[in-house]
C-alpha cells in the first residue's frame, strides 16, 4: 500500500503540518483513491478551528476529485482502477430508520461514527509510525491517497477536468441541491439566495438550471454580487435593499423560496422576512450548534416552511454525474468559482484567505 504526503491536523488552533503517512490495508467495501485536486470548504476551517469536533490526529479534507487505483474486496460497485471520481462525504448504510426514511443524511452510522472520524467499521485506514490517523468525514482528502467506502466514490466523465470535478462534492451540490431537491422551485418562482460564497452562488445557478423567473443574490461585498450576476442571478443587493427587492417582484408578497448559504444570525432573519407567507426557506448556513438566534416572531408565521440542510438533498450516485454533464455542456459554470490552485505545502495560507473571505475556493493540485 502507498505512502501519502498529507496535512495533517495535530492540534485544533494550530497550522495543519505536512507528513507522510501510511495508508491501508483496504477492508471490504474500501476504494483507494489517488486524489488529484481537494478544494477548501468552510466545514474544514471549523475542523481546524474546533467548532466542529474531530477526533485527532486527522487528516481534514471532503471536497474532491481523483482516479481509483485499487478495490478492496467485496466491492459490489461498477468502479474499476482508472475510473475518475467525485467524492461523496454522506456514505450511508443504506437499511437504518433514516437510509429507509430517504434522508442518508441522517443515517444512524453515518452520524454514530462521524465524530471518531473512522470507518463505519470502527477502525483506522491511515497511520503515521504506526499511531491510527482520522479521517474527515470518512474522506480525509488533503493527501495523496484516500480510502473510501465504495459509496463515496462517485464515477463522473474523463473529460471531467479534477479540480472542477472536486467542486461538485460539497459545495457546488449543496447549492444547486438546495434549489432543486430541498425548495422544489417551480418553473416563474421568484427565488432570492442570501451570501454568495460558492454555495450561495451554487444555490443562485441552481435557481437558474430549475426556471426561476427571477433571482436576487444578496451579499454586502460588491465584487460577490457582480459575480452573482454572473451566475445568472437577475438581481443583486446590499442585505438592507433586500425585503423591498423582493416585495417590488411579486406585489408585494415576498420571495417564493429564500435560500440562506451566508451562516449569519442576519441572513437568517432576512431569510424569514423575505419569504412570502406559505413559501419555503431554506438555510445552508450555520452559526455554532450552542448560539442562540433571535427572531421577530411574526416573521415566523403564516405557513412559512423552513429546513436545514446539509447537502442540499444530495443523491451523489445520481447527481454528481447529472452536474458534471452540466458543466460540460456550459449550463453550470465551476471555472470561475476557483480562486486559486495551490500546492498541499500553501494549505494554511489558503485557510487564512478563505476566513478572510477573499477566495470562493482554493484548490490544492496534486501532481
Ligand atoms: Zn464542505
Ligand atoms: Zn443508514
Amino acid at each position: 500500500m502507498p505512502k501519502a504526503r498529507a496535512a495533517v491536523l495535530r492540534r485544533t488552533g494550530a497550522p495543519m503540518t505536512i507528513e507522510t503517512v501510511d495508508v491501508g490495508p483496504l477492508a471490504p467495501g474500501d476504494v483507494l483513491v489517488r486524489v488529484r485536486a481537494a478544494s477548501l470548504c468552510h466545514t474544514d476551517l471549523e475542523a481546524i478551528e474546533g467548532s466542529l469536533a474531530v477526533a485527532l490526529p486527522a487528516v481534514l479534507g471532503h471536497e474532491a476529485a481523483g482516479d481509483v487505483v485499487e478495490l478492496g474486496p467485496e466491492v459490489t460497485t461498477s468502479l474499476k482502477p482508472g475510473d475518475r471520481v467525485v467524492l461523496s462525504w454522506n456514505p450511508h448504510c443504506g437499511t437504518c430508520f433514516y437510509c429507509e426514511h430517504a434522508q442518508p443524511i441522517l443515517c444512524t452510522q453515518y452520524l454514530g461514527n462521524a465524530a471518531q472520524a473512522f470507518h463505519f467499521d470502527g477502525r483506522p485506514r491511515l497511520s503515521c509510525d504506526a499511531a491510527p490517523m482520522h479521517q474527515l468525514m470518512y474522506l480525509g482528502s488533503f493527501a495523496e491517497y484516500c480510502i473510501v467506502p465504495e459509496v463515496s466514490a462517485v464515477r463522473v466523465p474523463d473529460a471531467m477536468p479534477f479540480d472542477r470535478a472536486a467542486l461538485l462534492g460539497c459545495g457546488v451540490m449543496t447549492g444547486v441541491g438546495a434549489a432543486t431537491r430541498i425548495a422544489s422551485l417551480r418553473w416563474g418562482d421568484t427565488a432570492m439566495v442570501i451570501g454568495c460564497g460558492a454555495v450561495g452562488l451554487s444555490a443562485v445557478q441552481g435557481c437558474a438550471l430549475a426556471s426561476a423567473g427571477a433571482i436576487v443574490a444578496v451579499d454586502p461585498n460588491p465584487a460577490r454580487r457582480a459575480l452573482a450576476q454572473e451566475f445568472g442571478a437577475t438581481h443583486a443587493v446590499e442585505p438592507d435593499e433586500a425585503v423591498d427587492v423582493a416585495r417590488v417582484l411579486t406585489q408585494d408578497r415576498g420571495a417564493d423560496v429564500v435560500i440562506e448559504s451566508a451562516g449569519v444570525p442576519a441572513g437568517f432573519r432576512l431569510s424569514v422576512e423575505a419569504v412570502r407567507p406559505g413559501g419555503q426557506v431554506v438555510w445552508l448556513g450555520k452559526v455554532g450548534v450552542q448560539q442562540e438566534v433571535a427572531f421577530r416572531w411574526g416573521s415566523l408565521m403564516q405557513e412559512k416552511r423552513i429546513t436545514r440542510s446539509s447537502y442540499g438533498g444530495a443523491r451523489p450516485q445520481h447527481d454528481f454525474p447529472l452536474l458534471a454533464r452540466a458543466y460540460l455542456e456550459g449550463r453550470l459554470k465551476l471555472d470561475e468559482m476557483i480562486s486559486a490552485r495551490i500546492d498541499l505545502a500553501a494549505i494554511n495560507d489558503g485557510f487564512a484567505a478563505l476566513k478572510r473571505g477573499e477566495t470562493i475556493r482554493s484548490v490544492v493540485m496534486f501532481p
